[in-house]
């Protein structure tokens, strides 16, 4: 074989093994395709040691892969490298067609270029020493094939791992669309980054609202006035990246998470020593901080909702209760326990305005304990002046800096209906700042919804109140004292059952005129009603007839109280007048017809009106 023909044999051989390598279904990894290559050139050369270097750009220095330990210098520079050649000429520095070329007894070392570009070069150690033109031609005939498979394996080598990044991105973002919660993003995010650059450090930067676990490398946004130049605060600002790349320690950039209203984060990608990041990773992170941004929006947006969602079911169930007819003190009870447990609330208060002029309050039972204590009266009054003068809510963080008050954190509700001020609600905590801006709302809100539902069991209650009691008299209905009767006897007690009927009262009328008669009325209703106390229930009977209820008196003891309050009036009233009683007695073993009872006080009455008047009579049959 001439030497021409062993050329071009070698040039086969070499690019027959290349091909096999590059259509091998083995999945190889970048350093065993370069291992793969060794292999290769020194099977076709002959050769008893191969070593590629490669040239990494960011590092500027080359990188032996090998797979024999041959030669101990994993690294080198190629310009001191070709000093050294030149400086010393021995070692045989020879152009080849314009490319340096180099051997120095046996061993070779051939640039591989990229056009005009080094991107490795290849060293070849040869057993026996060799004539160097013959190992020269060979190294010429094929240094263009291996700088070109060089070039391939690495091009496919990258092309691999963008495939891979992108995959994980892919992987990611389905990740962030399946989950609405900010913590499991944030993780995905760091996960992902220490993930594809095991190298670099991952820092978020939130804003303090954040409160997170422990796990995540979480620094706080800062955006104290000296501080707004800084790259971070920057990228957070206009939404753009920033780069930090002139520290001597380490180089950064910050790649803001980004969402369609706003931002929410930056991502600071650090590196220890300090380099220039590659537009692919820069390009990279960039997505992924976009893609991070859109998922925390969403979930934000998820969770606000949520949150408005149950604030309206808390509203909702607050109304529906307060319209389903409570008693006011229910119904305040009720609303300072729900206060107390959606808001976290120590103490809820409801402060009814009575005078306005005067700023005279009522706290309405319901009320926690402390607005009943008269230490509480100092913050009620402050808030109270503040609410009545401008009928505006009062959301305070640190009262304690204003007033002396044990509570710090107050929130305080004016209840309006009709456009008048009805009262407040008033919401403490002892510990400053303690309640959120979005509670206050929501407390406005529900106070809102309540208000119309408090004037109503207001209402009710005043309503109830007057059927209950006699306009004149103040005294209790008639019918409020039949009830009270009817339960008591159909509870099997016993009692007596006194009717008064004031004496010649139309004449006193026809005398005095109409109103002394009533304010007279008036005056034996107190008598009465102040000698019984709580002995029983007095009543108006209808026109001068007063009746009274003595449970679990007998007709004697009935009789003597009867008598004390005709000896009474006629002393007590002014004008003069009498009264006549007529008592009868209630005993659940004997009588069943409960009319009866009534008939037969009645029935002494008149036997007392018929004695004379001025006095009192007892219904003879009860006692048998
Ligand atoms: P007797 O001693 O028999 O009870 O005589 P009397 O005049 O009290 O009884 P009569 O039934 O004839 O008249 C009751 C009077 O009481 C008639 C009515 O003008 C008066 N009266 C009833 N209700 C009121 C009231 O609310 N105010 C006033 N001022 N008078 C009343
Ligand atoms: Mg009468
Ligand atoms: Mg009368």
């Amino acid at each position: 074989m001439d030497s021409n023909d062993y050329l071009s044999h070698i040039t086969k051989e070499l690019k027959l093994h290349f091909f096999d390598l590059l259509t091998s279904e083995y999945n190889r990894s970048y350093n065993e395709l370069l291992i793969n290559l060794v292999h290769i050139l020194e099977d076709v050369l002959g050769a008893e040691y191969v070593g590629v270097y490669e040239y990494n750009t960011s590092e500027g220095q080359f990188f032996l892969h090998t797979n024999k330990v041959k030669l101990t210098q994993q690294k080198l520079d190629y310009q001191d490298w070709v000093s050294y050649q030149q400086d010393h000429p021995e070692t045989g520095y020879k152009v080849m067609d314009g490319r340096p070329f180099f051997y120095k007894k046996n061993s070779y070392i051939l640039p591989l270029y990229n056009v005009d570009k080094v991107i490795g070069f290849v060293y070849v150690l040869f057993e026996n020493e060799m004539e160097v033109d013959n190992v020269r031609s060979i190294l010429h005939s094929i240094v263009d094939e291996v700088a070109k498979m060089l070039l391939r394996i690495r091009k496919d080598s990258q092309t691999l791992e963008e495939e891979k990044k992108y995959k994980r991105l892919f992987d990611v973002t389905a990740k962030f669309h399946s989950s609405m919660n900010m913590e499991e993003i944030l993780t995905e995010i760091i996960d992902t980054l220490r993930g594809v650059y095991p190298h670099f450090d991952c820092y978020l930067l939130l804003s303090h609202d954040y409160s997170s676990t422990q796990h995540l490398p979480i620094k706080e946004l800062k955006f104290d006035n000296n501080e707004i130049e800084t790259a971070s605060a920057q990228a957070y600002l206009t939404g753009e990246i920033q780069f930090d790349e002139l520290g001597e320690q380490n180089a950064s950039f910050y790649a803001p998470l980004r969402g369609k209203q706003g931002i929410y984060g930056v991502l600071q990608i650090m590196s220890l020593p300090p380099l220039l990041f590659h537009e692919e990773d820069v390009e990279f992170i960039k997505l992924l901080a976009n893609t991070a941004g859109n998922a925390l929006e969403n979930a934000r947006l998820y969770q606000q909702s949520k949150r408005l969602i149950s604030d309206l079911q808390l509203i909702n169930e607050t109304s529906h209760k307060l319209n389903s007819n409570l008693r006011l003190t229910d119904t305040i009870s009720y609303m300072a326990n729900q206060i107390k447990s959606s808001f976290l609330a120590e103490e809820v208060g409801f402060i009814l305005y009575k005078d306005h002029v005067n700023c005279i309050q009522d706290v309405l039972s319901g009320s926690t304990a402390h607005f009943h204590d008269p230490s509480s009266e100092h913050l009620r009054d402050f808030v109270t002046q503040k609410i009545s003068a401008t009928h505006d809510s009062v959301f305070i963080g640190d009262i304690s800096t204003k007033i002396s008050s044990e509570y710090c954190s107050v929130m305080a509700i004016p209840m309006i209906q009709n456009g008048s001020l009805n009262g407040l609600v008033i919401v403490l905590h002892t510990q400053p700042y303690y309640f959120s801006f979005e509670t206050f709302k929501l407390l406005q809100s529900l106070v809102h919804h309540s208000t119309l539902a408090f004037a109503n069991s207001m209402l009710r209650e005043e309503l109830e109140q007057l059927v209950r009691t006699d306009y004149l008299t103040k005294l209790c209905s008639r019918k409020y004292l039949d009830e009270t009767i009817h339960k008591h006897i159909d509870e099997q007690n016993d009692g007596s059952f006194l009717i008064i009927d004031i004496d010649d009262f139309k004449k006193v009328n026809d005398f005095y005129g109409h109103q002394v008669g009533d304010r007279i009325l008036i005056q034996v209703a107190n008598i009465v009603k102040e000698h019984i106390g709580f002995k029983g229930t007095v009543a108006r009977w209808g026109g001068e007839e007063l009746a009274i209820y003595l449970p679990h008196t007998s007709l004697f003891e009935g009789y003597i109280i009867g008598r004390v309050l005709v000896e009474k009036v006629n002393q007590m009233t002014n004008p003069t007048v009498t009264i006549s009683c007529g008592v009868s007695y209630w005993d659940p073993t004997i009588h069943n017809e409960v009319k009866d009872f009534f008939i037969r006080a009645d029935r002494a009455l008149y036997e007392a009106k018929d004695a004379g008047k001025n006095a009192i009579r007892r219904d003879e049959v009860s006692s048998v």
